[in-house]
């Protein structure tokens, strides 16, 4: 049992909670449970990260920014988190079966480079992004690759209790044998037979007694660069066996949170679920949690399909399907907007409505700074902000609907609207509620946060506006000097300047 030492470093002490009223929905019950952590005030979180061999997309996104709002609202309420996320730098082929290349392994071949080179690159780059997001760090980033020995025990322990078996030194779990006593299938809702009759037997499937089965270990071909020695053979891990095996080993046999994305539920979780039930003698997991798919005109974005923008493109604007570039918090916010289990679909005017969405909401927080009691500031208040607070815990506690806290926060910008026309009345522990809620909710835990005029290009283009005006009002007055001493001085930097009947534009000379 991991009873949680020495974790103590993300305890944000919270007195209102302990006595949970948060409900999630749980895949596995399909219905919403009220949220009992298995060892409280501990919670054991363990989401699947990136397969690090492209650059993180909008897809990517979605996942991360989700479970960061988990993990932030679950430390808000007081509860200890530790929060598992992976990197899965080994052992995933290309077309998330059991078939194909190692999609790392691959882009090491057509780079030429080491595979780790590879996982070093994307996992860098992956947290560029992901901080950019301004997505929390999980508290252990474990590697796929750095838990091999942990991965050979767990395939030991299948085997001797008669669930898995070795062909030709590979080893596969026995799904049709799971399925007597247990069901494969009851995470994701499909059945076995159907499943069996629906696949199609690829070339080299022929190891498997059954189509449906899965790998536990791989042996390596000869020209496979990533493998490791083991009882079976010099190989690597199948892509479920690591999150099993992370997860147990940082979180224990039994945890409480497991999420990931729905493209995840079949065949990764459900054979997670498999391959824990066996090794462990009992369920790991109490609760999971899947986010829903981000689309482009209704369909999936992936990087397997082509069709995804990555957030690098997002943030500079630099792809065909961009009307323009949409900052780090654009694109948070838009994600926000929508509760984690529905659907996402993406266009501009989707992020464009987001954009104007996020500057309401960052106005009414700036205009929230300048108010004061009104009077004396110990009348009653005109405004119920105890009942906007109270109602952006519900729907927090209502399966994190983060939009439904949204559309409480634009209510508050309309009290704050209101508030300074001086059309309501605030007194002083109302107001200070009224800035705490705030603060709360869109900074600690929907985790947005304010982006000043950051960019280079928007500064440049800002002062040259604001110099071109300053030469224009001079010319005006008739002030020829000043008007001639700009233009001088910016032919020097190299910057040239033409006056159309539209008005003066710059460019700069090469
Ligand atoms: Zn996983």
């Amino acid at each position: 049992m991991n009873l949680f030492p020495n974790y103590c470093y993300f305890y944000s002490p919270n007195p209102t909670v302990m006595e949970s009223t948060l409900y999630l929905y749980n895949t596995l019950s399909r219905t919403k449970e009220l949220f009992l952590p298995i060892r409280p005030p501990f919670v054991g979180m363990y989401v699947c990260g990136p397969t690090v061999y492209g650059d993180p997309h909008l897809g990517h996104a979605r996942p991360a920014i989700t479970f960061d709002l988990v993990f932030r609202y679950l430390q808000h309420l007081g509860y200890k988190v530790r929060y598992v996320r992976n990197i899965t730098d080994v052992g995933h082929l290309e077309n998330d079966e059991d078939e194909g290349e190692d999609k790392i392994a691959k882009k090491a071949r057509v780079e030429q480079l080491e595979p780790m080179e590879v996982a070093q690159y994307y996992s860098d780059r992956y947290f560029l992004f992901m901080d950019a997001l301004n997505v929390q760090r999980p508290s252990i980033e474990p590697r796929a690759s750095g838990h091999i020995i942990e991965q050979i025990d767990m395939i030991k322990k299948i085997l001797e209790a008669g669930y898995a078996y070795e062909v030709n030194g590979s080893v596969y779990f026995d799904v049709l044998k799971y399925n007597e006593k247990f069901n494969y299938g009851r995470l994701s809702g499909r059945v076995l037979e159907d499943l069996i009759s629906n696949t199609r037997v690829l070339e080299g499937q022929d190891e498997k007694r059954n189509p449906s089965d899965f790998a536990l270990w791989k042996k390596a071909q000869p020209e496979h660069i990533m493998r490791w020695p083991s009882p079976w053979s010099d190989g690597f891990p199948g892509w479920h066996l690591e999150c099993s095996a992370m997860g147990k080993k940082y979180l224990g046999e039994h945890f409480d949170i497991h999420g990931g994305g729905m493209d995840l539920l079949f065949p990764h979780h459900e054979s997670e679920i498999a391959q824990s039930r066996i090794a462990n003698g009992s369920d790991s997991v109490k609760y999971w949690m899947h986010n829903n798919m981000i689309t482009i005109n209704g369909q999936k974005m992936g990087k397997s399909l082509g069709n995804f923008i990555t957030l690098e493109e997002f943030f500079t604007g630099k792809h065909p399907g961009l009307a323009q570039a949409y900052s780090p918090m654009t694109i948070r916010f838009f994600i926000l907007q929508a509760h984690y289990r529905s659907t996402l679909d993406f266009s501009n005017e989707a992020l464009q409505a987001a954009e104007k969405g996020l500057k309401k909401l960052m106005t009414g927080i700036e205009t929230l700074q300048t108010l004061s009691p009104t009077g004396s500031g110990d009348k009653a208040s005109s405004v119920n902000i105890q009942k906007l607070a109270a109602d952006c815990y519900d729907v927090m506690n209502d399966d994190f609907n983060s939009p439904m806290l949204i559309a409480n926060l634009f209510e508050g910008v309309r009290i704050i609207n209101l508030l300074k026309e001086n059309k309501e009345t605030i007194n002083s522990p109302d107001l200070e509620l009224l800035k705490q809620t705030f603060n709360t909710f869109v900074f600690d835990i929907l985790g947005l946060k304010e982006e000043k005029a950051g960019g280079q290009d928007e500064i440049m283009s800002g002062l040259m506006d604001l110099i071109l005006e300053l030469r224009k009002d001079s010319r005006q007055k008739k002030d020829f000097s000043t008007s001639d001493r700009i233009r001088d001085a910016l032919q020097k930097l190299n910057v040239s300047v033409k006056d159309t009947k539209d008005g003066a534009t710059w460019e700069i000379a090469n």
